[in-house]
């Protein structure tokens, strides 16, 4: 494979943000049915996941991250579905940081399949941080958001795993959903106390077109964050990367940091550095996309690097998305956007 080198001034798309992070989901699978994301009536025994063959391959996804590589991504995240449920992982993770430009190569996951002895080959292979999802600590109410009755206890020692690995500090995602696990908020900021672990609050979001959102359900940035405050005074932190996503605090008391990602009362499109590359090999500028581009198609018909590059560079230069402001603004929302499991969140 030709080494691919192309330097080119920094692009940007027309709202200036320049291409920073690459989302790359390794697979549409996921174990869990978590019901703001991948609720069982859709997602049914019978739900049509893609053949493996229709998923990039471990040598495509990198030649991808090259020439995303170039374009000046530095920071990837390894997605899914559930990302562990895609084999041999570690060989991915040894190609990918073989990539000089990448410094950063994070992954988000549910915990359930994290052994110690797993998170410590996905370290050694070049896994860098660690997101995982825990909804609650209660299990009646976890078990509701998962519907697959997987215990919250499991998770945390998945957790525990990952920072004995060395995968520091891992972050702790909780959605928050009114009426089913605002409960919730006090006991896991309690837990995560003094752990040395990140706990961020996620505003529950309309992802995909299945979990029959409703702005109602949204418990908001202000509402979690008084919460807390009223409970353990809270500071604000500053940012610590361009596009950041959650906004940081730290407890007065030395209790350690929280996050709260506020993409519908606080949208962040503004400085939104993201792209996303599905399992089958479709780039999509946001979240909420409903339309991407085909690059598996680009790749497997034989196109250059060049050529991909240039594909990649005009699909980002002509980016205009922004749709948690849209949201926000109540002007009508995209129809048939890409489900969240398949776009890797
Ligand atoms: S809504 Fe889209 S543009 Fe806005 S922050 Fe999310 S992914 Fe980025």
């Amino acid at each position: 494979m030709t080494e691919f080198t192309h330097k080119q001034p920094e692009l940007t798309d027309t709202r200036g943000r320049s291409l920073r992070d690459l989302r790359i989901s390794v697979t549409d699978r996921c174990n869990f049915r978590c019901r703001y994301c991948m609720p069982r009536e859709v997602f049914g025994d019978d739900y049509a996941f893609l053949p493996h063959e229709a998923l990039l391959t471990f040598e495509e996804i990198t030649r991808l991250a090259k020439v995303f590589a170039s374009l000046g991504v530095h920071k990837l995240r390894l997605t899914g579905g559930e990302p562990l449920l895609r084999r041999d992982l570690e060989t991915l993770l040894q190609m990918l940081r073989e990539i000089p430009e990448i410094r950063d190569i994070a992954m988000t996951t549910n915990g359930s399949l994290l052994t110690e002895q797993r998170a410590k080959s996905l370290r050694t292979a070049g896994l860098t941080r660690l997101s995982v999802s825990l909804d609650a600590l209660d299990d009646n109410i976890f078990m509701a958001m998962n519907d697959v009755h997987f215990p919250a206890s499991r998770v945390l020692t998945a957790i525990t795993a990952a920072q004995t690995a060395g995968l520091t500090p891992v972050k702790i995602n909780m959605v928050v959903k009114r009426g089913v696990n605002e409960t919730q908020l006090l006991p896991m900021a309690e837990y995560f106390r003094h752990s040395g672990q990140v706990l961020r609050f996620i505003e529950y979001m309309d992802v995909g077109n299945s979990n029959g959102w409703r702005m109602d359900d949204v418990l908001s940035a202000a509402e979690i964050l008084s919460t807390v405050q009223k409970q353990w005074p809270l500071k604000p932190l500053p940012a610590q990367t361009p596009g950041e996503v959650a906004t940081r605090y730290s407890y007065v008391d030395g209790g350690g940091e929280i996050g709260i990602i506020a993409s519908v009362t606080r949208p962040f499109c503004g400085g939104c550095t993201r792209a996303r590359l599905t399992s089958e090999g479709h780039l999509y500028t946001c979240l909420f996309a409903s339309q991407g581009l085909d690059l598996r198609a680009h790749l497997r018909r034989g196109d250059t690097e060049e050529q991909l590059y240039e594909l990649i560079a005009q699909t980002w230069g002509l980016r205009t998305d922004g749709y948690s402001e849209i949201r926000l603004a109540h002007t009508p929302g995209f129809q048939n956007k890409i489900e969240m499991s398949h776009m890797g969140g």
